[in-house]
């Protein structure tokens, strides 16, 4: 249990420590505002020492709730706050200018980390001892709130870091036993905090944390087995609804028939509205849309609606605005970067841009597999550009630079790891240029592109 709060600990920091250059800036300002604030006491102008140092917006803001965090600090170092220690913060808050909401936020957030650290060290050996619950409780009483409660909240914000903190452990240990799971209940419990509250507290995180596990192979195109089975132990233990559990299990069954795809494992379909020939088998159909490559170029090509459907031989497009198709044999080459779009380079007719409107990235890895069977080569373009592979580090750090949210729309479903700038125009793999966005809007995205 020890190192399972290691973990945690480690957890909390890496997500302290995220945006370093911005929060060392902040901190240092914090350091001199402080400062000048107990060196001139009653003298303390606030608009005057912004000026002198050079404080301004849009950091003025945050650089004074630095420096009323660390005066905070420096109260509950002995976690516990006096009454003279009380009405020096209210004094502080005043030649702040903070307003007294804003104090008390502040000092409830700080007030969570010293209980948060409290409760972890209580914690530490597995079991709370009672002399702990009396610290605990002492937090609390100062903080006008009871251990509970506290316990509610530090689950709610710091929930994800001990969730990730939970399965390092896990993943380290190879034990997805729900041993650990349960010691945490019942030291959660002996503090008062029942199970389906902390359940509750923490549900919202464990969801955050699911997708984030799925985003990251879906970055790989790679599920692994450690991964999934720590998804669907999220899904057991932790009450999602039946909406989110069958968002996951889809999830994680497109990624399954993704990879075996990838494996050479292709599906067989019937096909509606397609006579085949036969002993021909049908691998996929769906709404799709067509560019012809060489009107395109005119300027007269206009997408044309319709149901496209790939066979082991060829890809039928069916459109009211004429039908065609093309066998496998002739298509010389695919550009597929896995969006929703693939072009085809074709000897003959039927090559351009196909458009689709529902699992994309299993129609074209599809696609491009049953090609590359008749041709038993591999022409896929993308296999000779620089790697698209973002690290898992950078992958955890734009998770959580983006707070689990589509960078457009704020979905927290269906996430993706999207290049800024594509890799084929020279983006690279760095923080920099990825972002987090939901698949609709990387769609959307790509479309412009
Ligand atoms: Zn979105």
């Amino acid at each position: 249990m020890a190192k399972l709060w290691d973990n945690i600990k480690a957890q909390i920091r890496y997500l302290a420590a995220l945006d370093p250059v911005d929060g060392q800036k902040i901190e240092e300002w914090g350091k001199l505002l402080a400062g000048q604030l107990y060196a001139r006491r009653d003298k303390f102008d606030l608009r005057q020492v912004l000026a002198e140092t050079g404080i301004r917006e849009p950091w003025e803001r945050r650089a004074i709730e630095a420096a009323y965090g660390l005066l905070i600090e420096r109260v509950w170092k002995d976690q516990k706050v006096t009454a003279g220690e009380r009405s020096a913060l209210d004094w502080s808050a005043r030649m702040l200018n903070l307003r007294p909401d804003d104090a008390a936020r502040l000092e409830l957030q700080t007030g969570l980390q010293v209980f948060g650290k409290c409760l972890a060290d209580a914690m530490d050996g597995g079991e709370i001892a009672p002399e702990d619950k009396i610290r605990l409780s002492i937090i609390a009483g100062d903080l006008n709130a009871s251990v509970p409660l506290l316990m509610g909240q530090f689950f709610a914000s710091q929930g994800g870091a001990f969730l990730r903190g939970m399965f390092v452990n896990f993943a380290e240990n190879h034990q997805f036993n729900d041993a650990a799971l349960g010691k945490v209940l019942d030291a959660v419990g002996f503090l008062g905090l029942g199970k389906n509250a902390f359940l509750s507290a923490i549900r919202l995180q464990a969801m955050q944390t699911a997708e984030e596990y799925l985003a990251s192979a879906k970055a790989d195109e790679n599920l692994s087995p450690e991964e999934e089975k720590t998804i669907l132990w999220m899904l057991d233990n932790f009450g999602f609804d039946a909406e989110h559990r069958k968002y996951f299990e889809d999830e994680i069954v497109d990624m399954k028939s993704l990879m075996a795809v990838r494996d050479g494992k292709l599906p067989t379909i019937s096909a509606r509205d397609v006579e085949l020939d036969s002993g021909e088998l049908a691998h996929y159909q769906g709404p799709a849309s067509y560019i012809d490559a060489k009107r395109k170029k005119t300027g007269e090509g206009n997408a044309k609606r319709g149901r496209l459907t790939i066979t082991d031989s060829r890809i039928i497009f069916a459109s009211v605005d004429g039908s065609h198709q093309l066998k496998h044999s002739k298509v010389l080459e695919i550009q597929s970067d896995h969006s929703n779009a693939f072009k085809v380079m074709a000897s003959g007719r039927g090559g351009g841009i196909y458009v689709l409107d529902r699992v994309p990235r299993m129609a074209a890895a599809i696609y491009t597999f049953a090609v590359r069977r008749v041709k038993r080569t591999a022409h896929e373009k993308y296999e000779g550009l620089p790697s698209r592979h973002i690290s898992r580090d950078v992958r955890q750090r734009v998770f959580q630079r983006y707070g689990g949210r589509c960078a457009e729309c704020g979905a927290s479903q269906y996430l993706e790891h999207d290049h800024i700038i594509p890799v084929e125009k020279g983006g690279s793999n760095s923080d920099q240029n990825v972002q987090l966005l939901c698949r609709k809007c990387n769609l959307k995205k790509r479309n412009l592109i």
